[in-house]
């Protein structure tokens, strides 16, 4: 087999080192680049004595000149209270991200995919939420450095796309949970997990009335393979998720249950713009990459526990 050259954006944070760890195991040569702004040399330690991997610690707001046959483009902080920290930031990260990247695709020719998101359908007014449909986003909400810069991105890549002839991926992932999302991360599973384990309330934002679709890391990132590799001329965007959707408060009581926890409930005020509803439809991705997730929620949930526990204990906090 010959090796690709895989660029990863991103690739030390919660998606991105699962995927470079798979890039690895399946024979890539693989180069990662992040600033560590959210994500963390812990997820990818065991990676580093590889000489078949390179961490690069860069701002992908600069310019990059590497050589490559693929980029995979994660970069971008996921978690609202994350993306909300510095929000200029946010949006530079994504438009000037991508921007770096597509340069980067045209200049070596390399196919290139875009992690992009649900946001980009805002608080939607149709449910399931299909491809076709072009979303409700507040242009001037605090969600919208994220969704904004997301949407932009996907502007960026269709227009190198036409103008350029760019070889491009578009994936619009949906809310993804599992094993290296940081503990503080702020993000509604490991946030429940976490005060779960230490007995702490679990914080419900809102009624909980709202509902989300939770996927399995691992399926996530096989959608992401296959989308990468999926035949010339198909760009997507697709969407990839878990089309099983909970309300908040049924993934509270989920938790609360499988860690057998003495948490109590506890309701604190909804953050501004926060989605009421969101469900992927995923009929092109079963047609077109032959995707559909494997994982439901109570085994994933399970496996998410069992990592937190043990990096509770690791630190003394349990
Ligand atoms: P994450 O925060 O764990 O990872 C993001 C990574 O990007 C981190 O390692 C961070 O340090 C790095 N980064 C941020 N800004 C950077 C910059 N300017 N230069 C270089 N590196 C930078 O989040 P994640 O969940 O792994 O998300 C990865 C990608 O997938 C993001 O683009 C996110 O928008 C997208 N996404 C994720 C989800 C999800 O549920 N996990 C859902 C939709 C979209
Ligand atoms: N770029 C990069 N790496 C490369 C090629 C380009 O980071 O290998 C950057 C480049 O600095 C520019 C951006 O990507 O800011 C967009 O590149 P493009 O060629 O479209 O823009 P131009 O250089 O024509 O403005
Ligand atoms: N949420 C919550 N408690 C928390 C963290 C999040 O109730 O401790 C809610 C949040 O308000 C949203 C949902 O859980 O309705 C998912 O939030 P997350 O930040 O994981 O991602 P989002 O889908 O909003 O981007």
């Amino acid at each position: 087999m010959i090796k690709k050259r895989i660029l990863v954006t991103g690739g030390a944070g919660f998606l991105g080192s699962h995927l470079c760890d798979r890039l690895v195991r399946e024979g890539n040569d693989v180069i990662c680049v992040d600033n560590l702004f959210t994500g963390s040399k812990d997820n990818i330690r065991h990676l580093l004595e590889n000489p078949y991997f390179e961490f690069i610690r860069h701002d992908v707001i600069m310019p990059i000149y590497v050589e490559c046959d693929q980029i995979y483009n994660l970069a971008c902080p996921a978690s609202p209270i994350q993306y909300q920290r510095d929000p200029i930031y946010t949006t530079k990260t994504s438009m000037y991200g991508a921007m770096n990247a597509l340069g980067l695709a045209k200049r070596t020719g390399a196919r290139i995919l875009q992690a992009s998101t649900s946001e980009i359908y805002g608080d939607p007014e149709i449910s399931p939420q299909v491809e076709s449909y072009r979303g409700r986003v507040n242009t001037i909400g605090p969600r919208a450095c994220y969704d904004e810069g997301k949407r932009v991105a996907e502007t960026l890549f269709f227009d190198y796309h036409r103008q350029h002839n760019v070889d491009i991926k578009v994936m619009r992932i949906f809310n993804t949970y599992g094993p290296n999302m940081d503990i503080g991360d702020g993000r509604v599973v490991s946030n429940f997990i976490v005060q779960a384990l230490k007995g702490e309330d679990v914080t419900i934002y809102g009624d909980g009335s709202q509902t989300r679709s939770f996927c399995y890391v691992d399926d996530l990132i096989d959608g992401m393979i296959r989308l990468m590799n999926s035949r010339d001329g198909f760009t997507g965007p697709v969407n990839i998720g878990n089309p099983g959707e909970f309300t908040i408060r049924q993934l509270a009581e989920k938790v609360i249950e499988l860690i057998g926890s003495k948490s109590r409930i506890i309701y604190q005020e909804l953050p501004k713009d926060d989605p009421v509803q969101r469900k992927p439809d995923i009929t092109l991705a079963r047609e077109e990459l032959g995707w559909e997730p494997t994982i439901q929620l109570e085994e994933g949930l399970k496996k998410t526990i069992t990592y937190f526990e043990a990096l509770l204990k690791e630190k003394g906090e349990l």
